[in-house]
C-alpha cells in the first residue's frame, strides 16, 4: 500500500474528561506504530485539553466534534477554532448526521464549519449521508449533491485541497447495519467526481463512516474510493481500534 489513510474516532458523548484522558493513554501506547495512517480521536469538548496533552508529540492527533467559524464573539455554547488550535487541534468534524438530525444544522451553516475551520489551519471532515428512506425513494445522489454544494460553492479555490469528506449513510450510524461494497464504491465514487466536476484539481480523501467495526474494515478499506475510516462504537474499545489500526496499516 502506498497511499495514505486516515482513521478517526468519534467519542461522541461518551467518556468523561477523566475517562477519556484515561483512554488517550491506552491509545498513544497501543497506536504508537502508525505510519502510513494519520490517526485522530475526537474526545468530547470538555476532554479535548487533557486528551491533547496526552498526545502531544504522538502520531496520533486529537479532534474537535464540532467547530464554528469565527475567531470569538457572542456565538453560546460554540468554539472558536482559534481556541481549538490553541489546544492543539488540528482536525475537526463538520456536519455529522446528529448534528444535522438531532440539532437542526443545515448545510448552508455546515459550510461555514468547513471553511471557519481550514481559514485557521484546521482540517474539516465534512460528513455527508443519505436516511434510510432516502436511499429507498433513490434521491441519495440528490442528498449528497445537496450537502456537497454548500461547500464546493464556498470553498476558496486554494482551501479545496484540504478539505476530507467522510460519506457516512445515516441509517449505519451506531445500528450494526453496513453499507455493502457497491453502496460505498458509488457514494465514493459520487462524491469525488462531483467534486473534481466542481473544479477541484484532485478529489478529496474519503473515509466511510458507519458500523465499521474489524470484521468488516478490510474489505471496506480495499473498496475503490475508500480512503479510511470514521468510526464511532468501535473506537471506544481498545482491541477493536487497534485491530482496525492494524487493518489500514497493512492492507
Ligand atoms: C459515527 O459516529 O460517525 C459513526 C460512524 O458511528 P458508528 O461507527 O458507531 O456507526
Amino acid at each position: 500500500m502506498t497511499t495514505r489513510r486516515i482513521l478517526a474516532a468519534n467519542w461522541k458523548m461518551n467518556l468523561a474528561p477523566k475517562a477519556a484522558i484515561e483512554y488517550a493513554k491506552t491509545i498513544r501506547a497501543a497506536c504508537s506504530s502508525a505510519k502510513l495512517t494519520d490517526v485522530w480521536v475526537a474526545p468530547t469538548l470538555v476532554a479535548l485539553q487533557g486528551v491533547s496533552e496526552v498526545l502531544a508529540g504522538s502520531p496520533i492527533a486529537a479532534g474537535a466534534q464540532n467547530v464554528h467559524w469565527a475567531d470569538s464573539g457572542a456565538f453560546t455554547g460554540e468554539t472558536s477554532p482559534s481556541f481549538l488550535k490553541e489546544l492543539g487541534v488540528t482536525w475537526a468534524l463538520a456536519g455529522h448526521s446528529e448534528r444535522r438530525h438531532l440539532f437542526g444544522e443545515s448545510s448552508a451553516l455546515v459550510a461555514k464549519r468547513v471553511v471557519g475551520a481550514l481559514a485557521f489551519g484546521i482540517t474539516p471532515v465534512l460528513c455527508v449521508g443519505e436516511t434510510e428512506s432516502e436511499r429507498m425513494a433513490g434521491t441519495t445522489e440528490t442528498v449528497l449533491k445537496g450537502q456537497l454544494e454548500p461547500v464546493i460553492n464556498d470553498l476558496v479555490p486554494e482551501s479545496r485541497g484540504k478539505l476530507v469528506i467522510a460519506y457516512e449513510p445515516v441509517w449505519a450510524i451506531g445500528t450494526g447495519k453496513v453499507a455493502t461494497v457497491g453502496e460505498i464504491r458509488d457514494a465514493h465514487k459520487f462524491i469525488k467526481e462531483r467534486c473534481v466536476e466542481a473544479g477541484f484539481d484532485t478529489a478529496p480523501m474519503v473515509l466511510y463512516g458507519g458500523s465499521v467495526n474489524p470484521g468488516n474494515y478490510a474489505e471496506i478499506v480495499s473498496t475503490d474510493g475508500v480512503d479510511g475510516a470514521l468510526v464511532g462504537g468501535a473506537s471506544l474499545k481498545i482491541e477493536q481500534w487497534r485491530e482496525l489500526l492494524r487493518i489500514s496499516e497493512a492492507e
